[in-house]
């Protein structure tokens, strides 16, 4: 967390050689967030600071990126509704993942205090945000036919599908590389 305060929003990538020519992956993907967020907030009408920001603004954040995902999530009338691989296309519509979600909420929470928002406020952190990812985890995993299921793993298995998930859960637990 403490970078030494030498941090100008402008030089980033550019100037600093002890900073290292690339910023850790987790970083700069935290930091794209942070200012799509802060994009985000200044479009709405009457647009809203940082400061200003709550739960509300983080569940429309997260609706509307929806609209940038690529996640088949079937609805129930669906014929794959429950199919991991579906054998046709469906009209149903493309969602945010679960797991990118999460990870991303981890990653904000992480910035909007970096940016000096103070931990009891932080919106990131609210039960409303954790119940709506709980929701969407529940009714992606029933949608795709796809248990998103921390607990076991068993060895050796191949570990496509959960790949995203792992991100997420250790984000949480921040085994993050800071500098
Ligand atoms: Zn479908």
């Amino acid at each position: 967390m403490d970078r030494g305060g030498a941090e100008g929003s402008s030089s980033w990538g550019g100037g600093d050689p002890a900073a290292a020519a690339t910023p850790s992956r987790y970083e700069s993907q935290k930091r794209r967030d942070w200012n799509t967020f802060g994009q985000f907030l200044r479009n709405m009408r009457p647009a809203v600071g940082v400061a200003q920001c709550n739960s509300s603004h983080v569940l429309d954040f997260m609706r509307y990126l929806d609209q940038f995902g690529k996640t088949k999530v079937h609805s129930q009338g669906c014929t794959f509704y429950g199919q991991p691989e579906p054998p046709a296309p469906c009209t149903c519509p493309l969602r945010q993942a679960w797991g990118s979600l999460d990870a991303l909420v981890g990653r904000l929470r992480a910035a909007y205090e970096e940016n000096g928002g103070s931990p009891e406020s932080n919106p990131f952190a609210s039960s409303s945000i954790r119940m709506y990812l709980r929701e969407v985890k529940e009714c992606q995993s029933k949608a795709r036919g796809i248990p998103y299921n921390k607990k076991k793993k068993k060895p050796g298995a191949p570990a496509r599908n959960h790949d995203d998930e792992s991100n997420s859960s250790s984000s949480s637990s921040s085994s993050i590389p800071f500098s």
